[in-house]
């Protein structure tokens, strides 16, 4: 009997030929594996049926970790008898099939750490030592079929050492094609700051030792450089933070071990697990009583983000220091994409830092590491990257045309939908400049490529002016494809749909800002959506002034000041916080003015109300980074309690919010700002729920989700979970992509895919 085989899904870059040739053999039976140019692996064996089936059964069952069988396709035919041994042939470049790609990157496994810390071994602090289940993957990769001379190793042929483990099918590098060592594999040093190379025996090593010493590095990975230094004292992060224009920005820190995290943070079981898992994300964790690394790491937060070494270069950082975690922040100069490049780092970081830490391999794909945190059991993706892409989603149904979604604005993904796979982008950023749109097409085109597929159309958001949007038009007319425009807040519950495989919900969605569909700004909404693609707007947050448009969003206070004079002369107390306005006293003239005009822009978005009562609060004055009054009022509430008892107000399906401002603004002195903080979180989770609970009962709808950046908020969303759930119907937030808008290119593509369907 003779069977060909066909695999899908992630089979390339996981060790998975050898894995079939191990079991051909062990089944008795004869011909070739190998990779094909669209990321399949074809198979073709002779030997008895039983065998066959044994060897099919076993291919399932026994996969490697790393691997995901999306499909298996199998045709019998008469045996030929032309094989007389089970081989592992050259790849092939055919590329007819369509949905298989590459693995993410893996975090190096404990036998390759074991080999690297054993003076024995011949790759003994060899920092990039791999093999068929750890390494890089997508970051090296540049076209296919997964093979060395297709990936950016091709620069490092192997020594006969490498070469003998790499042709021994005992060896667990048998056709590892990351496999190297300090005779072959790429090389690191040290350079100063203008890229001259700096002698040292050990570079990696030295370079803790600098990082100790409080000097400031840029260190290169393997999707680009991080900028890291010292966590333990102040006066790193204080130049760092001058030199990165990053005033507040939380940075995050690479700690030495778990044993050394637990030590300044609390750390669950399933937290423990995540940062530990393959992936070695960020995570986000509660500051411990005795945390005590330096407070300008991540000011007023509660949380901090933390990760664990994930390549040998990590580990021998930490060798000869007492130091417990190096910050470890992307280096990216503001609105760029992270830095991949040896010259372009020494151009756009030499300012910057003190030294380099080069290694000589070139980065195919920019990376940027994820960030995860959990609400209780549940997972909230804040950025999904390495580790994750390009790895698809599986839905829960399939989508008849293969659609493209490229994002929003801030956070950006691009999202291929094929049939029942959502193929996201890694982490792009901010899409408002030249580079990150670059990285963002490029990024698109190589996903693209990797499976194999064309999209039928693309979507976008409404905004007319996103640089998103234009691309998208671009690319419509430059490949004749139709651009489908979708609201901002109906991809986020689009996107909820999606993953859930729900036909029908009632979603709540609030964020800082998206394009409403009658051009006003949005961001506190109340949605019904089903399969059709389309959505109504059921009801939304009391619309509020922005005084001074942008202005508004960078200084919370001019929130405040629009929502107060509603309701009270602010004049006096506006008077009182003028130092926190940047331009004082002549500011709140203006703000006064301009109160009074008929015509300013208004929003309902959630993102804020909550800035505006960190601001009254004195809790947050200025918006350095995106969601940082909110982030920070979040942090102030834990704890807290609820001392306004406040009912929410809800008038023609709209949540009063001058209300709780006004609550805030004159209770402010009889109670304590956590617990002010607190009931004004509580007041807008509850009146959100009720609103959405009372229309999903008018409705008939048993589901209501939760989407937008505040579902970062744990207290909100699960005030919000309780409410839902005690009104008898099932609440769902996401779990795959980022609540933020990391999420919303799949969004697009799902509800543009559904328009199309009908
Ligand atoms: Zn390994
Ligand atoms: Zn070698
Ligand atoms: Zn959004």
């Amino acid at each position: 009997m003779r069977a060909e085989i066909k695999v899908s899904g992630i089979v390339q870059g996981v060790g998975f030929r050898p894995f079939i040739y191990r079991t051909a053999i062990d089944n008795r039976l004869v011909g070739y594996v190998r990779n094909r140019g669209d990321a399949h692996v074809e198979i073709m064996v002779e030997g008895k049926k039983r065998n066959i089936e044994y060897f099919l059964r076993d291919l399932k069952e026994k996969k490697p970790p790393l691997a995901r069988i999306h499909n298996v396709t199998t045709i019998y035919l008469e045996e030929k008898n032309e094989f007389i041994k089970f081989t592992i042939l050259k790849s092939s470049n055919e590329m007819e099939l369509s949905g298989s790609v590459i693995p993410p990157d893996v975090s190096i496994c404990n036998q390759c750490l074991n080999e690297m810390r054993d003076q024995k071994n011949k790759r003994h602090n060899y920092f990039f030592i791999t093999c068929t289940d750890c390494g890089p993957r997508y970051t090296i990769i540049q076209n296919l079929p997964y093979d060395r001379l297709n990936t950016t190793m091709k620069e490092f042929p192997m020594c006969p050492f490498c070469q003998k483990e790499y042709t021994d099918s005992a060896n667990r590098r048998f056709h590892a094609q990351t496999v190297a060592c300090d005779k072959c594999g790429p090389r690191v040093y040290l350079a100063t700051n203008s890229g001259q190379q700096v002698d040292s025996e050990d570079p990696i090593r030295e370079a803790g030792k600098l990082l100790e010493e409080g000097y400031i590095l840029a260190i290169k990975g393997y999707g680009g450089f991080h900028v890291a230094t010292a966590t333990t004292r102040d006066e790193p992060i204080i130049r760092l933070r001058a030199v990165k224009h990053r005033a507040q920005k939380p940075f995050a820190i690479m700690a030495r071990n778990l044993e050394t995290v637990k030590e300044f943070a609390e750390v669950s079981q399933k937290e423990a697990e995540l940062l530990t898992s393959y992936v070695k994300p960020i995570v986000l964790l509660r500051k411990s009583d005795n945390y005590y690394l330096s407070n300008l790491i991540a000011p007023d937060l509660y949380n901090i983000g933390v990760m664990l070494p994930y390549t040998g270069l990590h580990f021998l950082l930490f060798d000869n220091v007492r130091e417990p975690a190096f910050v470890m922040t992307s280096a990216n100069p503001p609105n760029e994409p992270i830095v991949t490049e040896n010259m372009g780092a020494i151009r756009k970081l030499g300012g910057d830092v003190d030294y380099f830490l080069f290694h000589n391999r070139f980065i195919a794909q920019r990376c940027d590491d994820s960030v995860i945190r959990l609400h209780g059991e549940n997972a909230s993706l804040i950025r999904r990257s390495r580790g994750y892409a390009p790895e698809p989603i599986q839905l829960k149904w399939s989508s008849k045309n293969c659609v493209l979604g490229v994002g929003a604005e801030l956070n950006a993904t691009s999202c291929v939908l094929l049939k029942d796979k959502a193929f996201i982008s890694q982490h792009i950023g901010d899409v408002e400049n030249i580079e990150t749109l670059q990285f963002l097409k490029s990024a698109t085109k190589h996903v693209l490529r990797l499976i194999n597929s064309k999209p039928m159309a693309i979507a976008c958001d409404l905004h007319p002016k996103f640089t998103t949007t234009i691309l998208a038009q671009d690319l419509g007319s430059e490949l004749r494809l139709p651009v489908v425009g979708v609201q901002h807040h109906h991809a986020h519950a689009a996107a909820l749909m999606a993953e859930h495989g729900v036909n029908e919900i009632i979603a709540i969605v609030c964020d800082g800002y998206g394009y409403g569909s009658d051009g006003a700004a949005w961001g506190g909404e109340i949605l019904h959506c089903n399969r059709a693609g389309n959505f109504q707007r059921l009801g939304h947050l009391e619309e509020q002034l922005l005084v001074g448009g942008d202005l508004a969003t960078r200084y919370p206070l001019r929130m405040a000041a629009g929502m107060l004079n509603k309701v009270t002369n602010i004049e006096e107390w506006l008077l009182s916080q003028s130092v926190h306005l940047p331009h004082g006293k002549e500011e709140v003239e203006v703000i006064l003015k301009q109160l009074k005009k008929p015509s300013l822009l208004k929003t309902t978005s959630c993102g804020r109300i909550l800035d505006a009562v960190s601001a009254i609060l004195g809790i947050c004055y200025e918006r350095t980074y995106e969601g940082e009054p909110a982030m920070k009022l979040e942090s102030a509430a834990i704890n807290g309690r609820d001392v306004l008892k406040l009912e929410p107000i809800i008038k023609d399906n709209v949540l009063n919010s001058t209300v709780l401002v006004q609550e805030i603004f004159n209770q402010r002195s009889a109670y304590s700002v956590c617990d002010l903080a607190f009931s004004a979180q509580l007041y807008l989770a509850k009146g959100l729920a009720q609103l959405a609970a009372s229309e999903a009962k008018h409705l008939d709808v048993d589901i209501v989700g939760f989407s937008g950046g505040v579902a970062y908020n744990e207290h909100i969303t699960q005030t919000i979970r309780k409410v839902v759930e005690e009104n008898g119907l099932r609440f769902v937030v996401h779990e795959l992509v980022p609540p933020g808008d990391g999420g919303v290119s799949l969004g697009q593509a799902v509800a543009a895919a559904w328009q199309m369907e009908h």
